[in-house]
């Protein structure tokens, strides 16, 4: 489903190079674990996913189903069905949560060509996925994130991303500064929404995100590349000894 090649980019202004030649593949109904050590180049990555413009792809390319996403504006990539979920949800007073989902999935029926929801059928969904995924349909009425507690802005977050529908998730450090009860709330959405058609990053700092998913591929990032990856047991072996010893074996 994703195939990254030799990808290499740089901060579109200052024109350091941040991702350095980086290979990763992840194929659908995989859950593909990235970890690293701090300043590695994983939200970089993630954003370069999304199509954020402050960075420039100067090598290599990013397949989606086999076509390249590299000319694709933000917009389109989430029509294609890319979706980021970020570290930190952006708080938007005056929009209720509710409104906010009925723009999001709207607009993103119209980039796919599709009529927009009416109103029953757009509640509806709202309702099951809030159901699935134990969202309080009080919460909905509320602005979004404004002063939502940080396992709230999670659930809110999942549950836009199961109402998008997307076919690759990028979760990037979903899990930082969550208590246990707020990464078990990520850990069941995520795990809620793995299905053999869709294929999902989580970009992790901690292995213990990785107790409740559990991923199918692991992949140790370190200066813009990936330079080791393997299986759950790769998550427990960089718990256990630390980065060093990767490091060590790829230089
Ligand atoms: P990670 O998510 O693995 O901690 P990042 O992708 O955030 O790493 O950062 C990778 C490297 O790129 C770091 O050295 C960081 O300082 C640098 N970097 C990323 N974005 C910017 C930016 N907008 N301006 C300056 N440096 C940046
Ligand atoms: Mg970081
Ligand atoms: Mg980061």
């Amino acid at each position: 489903m994703l195939e990254i090649r030799n990808l290499h980019a740089r901060l579109a202004e200052e024109g350091t190079e941040i991702i350095r030649g980086l290979n990763l593949t992840v194929k659908a109904g995989e859950v593909a674990a990235i970890m690293g050590p701090n300043g590695s180049g994983k939200s970089t990555l993630s954003y370069i996913l999304a199509g954020r413009e402050d960075y420039e792809v100067t090598e290599g390319d990013i397949l989606f189903n086999g076509e390249s996403i590299l000319e694709m504006d933000p917009a389109e990539r989430a029509a294609a069905g890319v979706f980021l979920a970020f570290q930190y949800p952006m708080e938007i007073p005056g929009v209720a949560t509710m409104e906010f989902l009925k723009v999001a999935i709207n607009a993103q029926r119209k980039a796919r060509g599709e009529e927009p929801l009416k109103v029953p059928d757009l509640l509806k969904r709202v309702k099951e996925g809030a159901n699935e995924l134990n969202v309080d349909m009080a919460m909905l009425k509320r602005p979004l994130n404004v002063g939502f507690s940080g396992g709230e802005k999670k659930r809110a977050e999942i549950l836009q991303m199961k109402l998008l529908e997307p076919k690759l998730c990028v979760l990037d450090e979903t899990d930082s500064g969550l208590d246990i009860d707020a990464l078990k709330i990520v850990a069941d959405g995520v795990n809620a929404l793995r299905s053999p058609d869709r294929a999902m990053i989580v970009i992790t700092h901690y292995q213990r995100l990785l107790d409740y998913i559990v991923p199918d591929s692991v992949h140790v990032l370190y200066k813009g590349q990936v330079i080791k990856s393997g299986d759950k047991d790769l998550a427990l072996e960089l718990e256990n000894n630390g980065y060093a010893g990767i490091i060590g074996e790829a230089a």
